[in-house]
């Protein structure tokens, strides 16, 4: 598949839920409303979609939501993508919380995934409490132990908060590296109404990385795992640091990915409005050619880029629904 840009799309993410058991500040309110469980699509029609981009040309899979483990019998979505891995598809991966890892990990790693990313803004038990709502940090910490201990490459994602985790953003990477995982850094997107104000939270990575470079040596690495993370070398640490940066250093020339929600839609881009809808071509009668045809249209729309900007004046956010229904 490729673009109107001459990019090829190779990379799926898919939202498995808009659900979560954690209510993180910069992602949804604490009282967020959820799809009616009567939208989603089944576990089999979602598989039948990654079934039609692999054989489209996508060979990687990422699973995020919400929480992707919190959805039943999300292991065996799991399992059956993972037997598509070596026909056609070439990689499985997770974007979770961590909250359900140490029950999972070994499925995970049995079912053919090999890496996961899990999201952590900081390491104090408080901190974690006051960004997560509902998180338990123990959890999570088990949970990263009992990946590792399964054998599942762990990359911790930690976005960039300002006044909540700035100060200990230096911790954190001395911690990721020196327990061998490389640490990817985000900054907040303008995403979805949420309790707190965007403004306040926001903090450029470009300051983050100004302020680092004054204590270590980072050095540009061509490094890249088919998303949009950007990575340094640090030489104190021997590890390597990411910085996904769609607000300070837009990201979009080198786009391979389209984003499935839970109920069908599919997202061209992450910043853009325009969706197209995969559920009713999945649901009308006959093969899949409906669903070929619709997943044809909607690759020949996808924009150059997003608008993201923060709106200083207003606060609203740019695009209107939150990151937990298109799946970070
Ligand atoms: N629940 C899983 C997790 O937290 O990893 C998967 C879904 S979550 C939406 C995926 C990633 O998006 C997380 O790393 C999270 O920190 C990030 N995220 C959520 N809302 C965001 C926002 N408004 N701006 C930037 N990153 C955001
Ligand atoms: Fe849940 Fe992930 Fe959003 Fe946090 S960032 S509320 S863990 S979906």
């Amino acid at each position: 598949m490729i673009d109107p840009f001459g990019r090829h799309i190779t990379y799926l993410r898919v939202s498995v839920t808009d659900r979560c058991d954690f209510r993180c500040v910069y992602c949804m309110p604490e009282h967020m409303t959820f799809l009616p469980k009567a939208d989603l699509l089944t576990l089999e029609e979602l598989e039948r979609v990654c079934a039609a981009f692999i054989r489209k040309g996508v060979d990687r899979i990422r699973l995020t939501g919400g929480e992707p483990l919190v959805r039943r019998n999300a292991m065996s979505l799991i399992e059956n993508l993972g037997k598509r891995i070596g026909g056609g598809l070439k990689e499985l991966t997770l974007t979770t919380n961590g909250s359900q890892l140490a029950r999972f990990a070994w499925q995970l790693k049995d079912a053919g995934v090999e890496r996961v990313n899990v999201s952590l803004d900081t390491r104090d038990p408080n901190r974690f409490r006051a960004i997560t709502r509902w998180g338990d940090l123990n959890k999570v910490l088990a949970g990263i132990d009992a990946a590792r201990g399964a054998g599942l490459k762990v990359k911790i994602n930690t976005v960039a908060l300002r006044g909540i985790n700035d100060e200990e953003i230096s911790d954190m990477m001395e911690w990721a590296h020196g327990e061998g995982m490389d640490l990817t850094l985000i900054e907040t997107m303008p995403m979805g109404d949420i309790d707190a104000d965007r403004v306040e939270q926001y903090m450029p990575l470009s300051l983050v990385r100004a302020d680092l470079a004054r204590k270590y040596t980072l050095t540009d690495s061509d490094y890249r795992t088919g998303g949009p993370a950007r990575y340094v070398h640090v030489a104190e640490t021997g590890g390597r640091l990411g910085f996904i940066t769609p607000l300070t250093h837009n990201f979009c020339e080198s786009c391979n990915r389209v984003r499935l929600t839970c109920t069908g839609m599919l997202y061209m881009c992450l910043g853009q409005n325009d969706d197209a809808d995969l559920r009713k071509p999945l649901r009308a009668s006959g093969g899949d050619e409906l669903l070929d045809d619709a997943i044809d249209e909607a690759i020949a729309r996808k924009p150059k880029g997003h608008d993201f900007i923060i709106d200083r004046r207003h606060d609203r956010p740019a695009v209107p629904r939150n990151m937990s229904l298109t799946g970070g």
